[in-house]
């Protein structure tokens, strides 16, 4: 109901195009898998919650409420759908005394109307049956009607029972109320219809089926499961009837199939906060069930599911049939990383599962679920299923503890390793001592993790063979023999992730930096000892690596569209490739122009767009600088061989004929950096910054793939936030709505064209605003000014006046009255209020040289007013003015204005 939120809280422009809404109809994509609404551990169990589902929504903006709702809803059911009335129960509000409400009569005389016999209508209580979108807003009872799958007889006792076979299908929610801060309701003045029905729970009971998983819905998704895993046939078994657990294994992967694929083409992207983490859990959890109960590997598995979900519901939700290519690589990449732990956490969950049995526990430890997801990436509610299955529990508390106590002893460390010590050439020559060879680091360039062994342990002075005996948390640097971990160079920022000897030891690594040939893993160890000739699996972070990968290729996509639309003379300057963004630094005159800008982003684009394969070659340097057109850093060393690396021609072609003018139209250049296999993995490049750092040196910034993605989003979202301000009717909110908006573009991180287009847009509607602001300020400046002038138009000898004019608290305006009389008529003093009690008051003083001359000043009477009507007054004598505290007090106020004068003027005998 999100899209029509600004609709119930009346804040909606009123030329916006919703706001002409009276009634809607629509399919509601919902997501309960998280947060306040998580049906996440029941998907699978049971035949009717889904984490994805279709919800039917009927609205009414202020137009049609409950009568016609609940007769409506009645006769859809019964006479439209035809289900048996015999079998439909309804519920309405019971009431709340202890927070005042009455219960919901009105709705359950509607369903005796609408010819429900009593015995099927059942009062409910606050949670089934009162709607609250938050602490504050529109809320209202609700009525739902249920389902009795099996009939003959009365269920009413079942409703809202847990039963399976009767269920909620519908609700109706009336909006008729908004709660207040201090938690009491006010009627709305426009009261509005929201009403749900489950798709899948309807069509079990349309198709005559005891279960959601039933019908036709899910059928087609079991079929491509059965043919992609070769499983038996699925037979709508729960519990303990489901033997095997093939049943459960089938609804989990159906139903999380789903969500994954409406999620992604949503724009959600798997990682570890928010919908993300959603998305990232669920993937988990399903790929486990598939692993386990359908022995089919990972890797893969759910994109192979996806083509039937796309052909089943492509034509309804079109964005399944667009984004099917981004879904397909998003849950490959993500079930990719998950595989190289899944197999490793599921063994060591035996483990720690047996060990718990073994000491009669009924619980596995809290730092073992926490450690389950530290080291393997296992969920939290994944690692809860997987322990049900063992008949243990996890306790959410303890795991909490384990999480927070970890993070705090790392978190000393971590500060440390930042500042480990260099190897020194001393370090190096005692290396070469020892008969070290130097760390073979090719493995860098391939996928997957690493088995390795323990070379040496460096504490930052000395070198030993075993960490026993260490204080717990030394920060250490690690050399192995062989490592897949990409040491920090080039501008690629280090590798992070783990060294490990599954279940006996976990050494985290921060940082990894090459001295000549040896690579040290800087960092330290979790849990367990390491020895010199231990073998050790390294795992890079490889969620983090693929960012890092895109943002590489997309400085050489980059670099060469700069050269194509700079020219010859941008040589590269510095650079920066991280998980977030690139950064590039690069000789250039002058400011790169909007439209340079803008030609450079869509050159790169459209090199991603190509999907040009990237290639790799070590050559010898001297052959290597013939290639025509090869970029390289000037004054940099380069290793002999030096590794090239070519976008969209093999750097075998290139060099079969280096001085083909040709290779100038493409990427070549001296790298050892990790990079992506085709440019489409990057998506896109935008960029966010362009600026300069010295003379000649210009900078620029840019982000790609789900980086670019989010920046996008964020710029669609203030696009719109500014679409409903500009469609907002002039007021104070308006204002302060345009104010707000001025900041927050400043801060916005997103693409420098789209921000450059905003801040146009945006210009021209703060002008309209300030148009207007000064418009109606002239405006009640004049109507002000008019009113005080036809008071002594009538009042020809009166040399003073006091009075509440009929404008806003517009202090602009009571200073141009005051103006007018101390330049044009001096003489007279005019003592001026303006605003509402309602709202806010301002008042002013001139005091005219007919009293002045006396003795009288502003000071004296704005303090006798303000001892009424409360707030500060400034200003400078003749003159003074201030806000009022308590505008309530207007009408006392003036009053004392004039009393005040009155007694001053018998006072000093004017
Ligand atoms: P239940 O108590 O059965 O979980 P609910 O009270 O959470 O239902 P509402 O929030 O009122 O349901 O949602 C409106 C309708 O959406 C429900 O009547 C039902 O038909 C459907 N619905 C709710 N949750 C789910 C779910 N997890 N899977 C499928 N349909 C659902
Ligand atoms: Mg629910």
């Amino acid at each position: 109901m999100n899209q029509f939120k600004s609709i119930f809280l009346g804040t909606i422009g009123k030329t916006e195009d919703m706001a002409q809404l009276k009634r809607a109809v629509d399919t509601q994509k919902c997501i309960r898998a998280g947060g306040k609404h998580n049906d996440l551990d029941d998907v699978g169990k049971d035949s009717y919650h889904h984490t994805f589902f279709e919800m039917l929504g009927n609205w009414s903006f202020g137009d049609y409420f409950k009568k016609d709702a609940i007769a409506w809803s009645w006769e859809l059911l019964t006479k439209v759908y035809g289900l048996d009335p015999n079998r439909l129960y309804v519920t309405y509000f019971e009431g709340h005394p202890e927070t005042g409400l009455e219960p919901d009569f009105e709705a359950k005389q509607l369903w005796i109307d609408a010819g429900v016999p009593e015995d099927h209508i059942i009062p409910g209580n606050m949670k089934d049956n009162f709607w609250e979108m938050g602490d504050q807003g529109p809320c209202g009872p609700c009525s739902e009607i249920h389902y009795d799958k099996v009939g003959g007889r009365n269920a009413a006792h079942l409703v809202n029972m847990d039963d399976p076979l009767v269920v909620e299908v519908w609700n109706n929610v009336f909006i008729q109320f908004d709660r207040q801060a201090d938690k009491s309701l006010k009627p709305l003045p426009a009261k509005h219809v929201d009403t749900g029905m489950g798709f899948e729970r309807l069509v079990s009971a349309l198709q005559d089926k005891s279960s959601n998983y039933a019908t036709d819905i899910f059928t087609p998704l079991f079929e491509k499961i059965k043919e992609v895993t070769g499983a038996r046939q699925y037979t709508d078994k729960y519990g303990k009837d489901d033997v095997d657990g093939i049943d459960t294994a089938y609804r989990v992967v159906a139903d999380h199939i789903r969500l994954l694929s409406f999620a992604i083409a949503d724009g959600a992207a798997p990682n570890n906060v928010g919908r993300g983490y959603v998305v990232r859990r669920v993937l988990r959890r399903g790929a486990r069930y598939a692993r386990k109960y359908f022995q089919t590997e990972i890797g893969s598995f759910f994109s192979r599911i996806l083509p039937a979900l796309v052909e089943q519901m492509g034509e309804q939700f079109p964005e399944l049939v667009k984004k099917q290519d981004d879904i397909k690589e998003i849950l490959d990449e993500e079930e990719v990383a998950f595989a190289i732990t899944l197999d490793r956490g599921e063994k060591q969950f035996e483990k720690y599962a047996a060990a718990a049995i073994k000491a009669g526990e009924a619980k596995l430890s809290g730092a073992d679920v926490w450690r389950l997801y530290d080291t393997f990436g296992f969920p939290e509610d994944l690692t809860k299923l997987m322990a049900e299955e063992r008949s243990l529990t996890i306790d959410e508390a303890e795991v909490a503890q384990a999480r927070e106590k970890a993070r705090e002893a790392s978190k000393a460390v971590k500060e440390a390793v930042q500042t480990f010590p260099k190897l020194t050439v001393h370090h190096i020559a005692e290396l070469d001592k020892l008969g070290f060879a130097r760390t073979d680091s090719e493995p860098k360039y391939l996928k997957g993790d690493l088995k390795s062994k323990v070379q040496l342990i460096f504490t930052g002075t000395e070198f030993r063979e075993t960490t026993k005996d260490l204080p717990p948390k030394t920060p250490l640097g690690l050399l192995l023999d062989k490592t897949n971990f990409y040491a920090e160079s080039g501008g690629q920022v280090t590798d992070t992730g783990r060294i490990l000897v599954d279940g006996n030891v976990e050494f985290k690594v921060l940082d990894v930096q090459e001295y000549s040939g040896f690579v040290i893993h800087s960092g330290y160890i979790e849990y367990g000892e390491l020895t010199a000739g231990e073998e050790v699996i390294c795992e890079y972070d490889e969620l983090r690596r693929q960012p890092i990968k895109n943002n590489h290729t997309g400085t050489h996509v980059l670099n060469h569209a700069l050269r194509e639309v700079l020219g010859d003379e941008v040589f590269q300057k510095g650079s920066l490739v991280d998980q977030d963004k690139l950064r590039f630094d690069f000789s250039h005159k002058a400011q790169v122009s909007l439209d340079e800008i803008k030609r450079i982003e869509d050159m790169s684009n459209q090199d991603i767009k190509k999907n040009l394969k990237t290639y790799t070659q070590d050559v010898d340097l001297d052959l290597a600088r013939e290639i025509e057109g090869v970029r390289a850093v000037f004054g940099e060393a380069y290793p002999n061989p030096v590794r090239v690396v070519s976008i969209g021609v093999p750097v075998e072609e290139l060099l079969s004929n280096p001085k083909n003018p040709e290779w100038r139209k493409i990427s070549v250049e001296f790298c050892g950096g990790t990079h992506v296999d085709q440019t489409g993995q990057i998506k896109d490049l935008i960029i966010v910054e362009e600026s300069g750092i010295a003379k000649g040196i210009r900078r620029i910034v840019a982000y790609t793939g789900d980086g670019a993605h989010q920046a996008q989003r964020l710029a669609t979202t203030f696009a719109e936030k500014l679409n409903h301000t500009e469609a907002m009717s002039f007021g104070p909110e308006q204002i302060s709505e345009v104010k707000a908006a001025s900041f927050e573009l400043d801060g916005l991180t997103i693409s420098a064209i789209t921000k450059e287009e905003l801040r146009a847009k945006f210009a021209k509607i703060q002008k309209v605003v300030v148009d207007e602001q000064k418009k109606r300020q002239k405006a009640e400046s004049k109507t002000a000014l008019d009113a005080v002038q036809g008071h002594f138009k009538v009042k020809t000898e009166e040399k003073w006046f006091v009075g509440h004019l009929p404008i806003s608290a517009n202090a602009k305006a009571l200073s141009d009255v005051m103006t007018y009389y101390k330049t044009k008529e001096k003489e007279r003093s005019v003592y001026l209020f303006a605003g509402s009690k309602d709202d806010s008051v301002m008042h002013a003083v001139y005091v005219g040289t007919h009293l002045s001359s006396k003795g009288v000043t502003a000071e004296q009477w704005t303090s006798a007013v303000s001892q009424v009507i409360g707030g500060k007054t400034g200003g400078k004598e003749p003159s003074r003015q201030g806000a009022g505290a308590e505008p309530a007090r207007l009408e006392e106020a003036v009053e004392t204005a004039e009393q005040w004068l009155l007694e001053k003027v018998k006072e000093l005998k004017i």
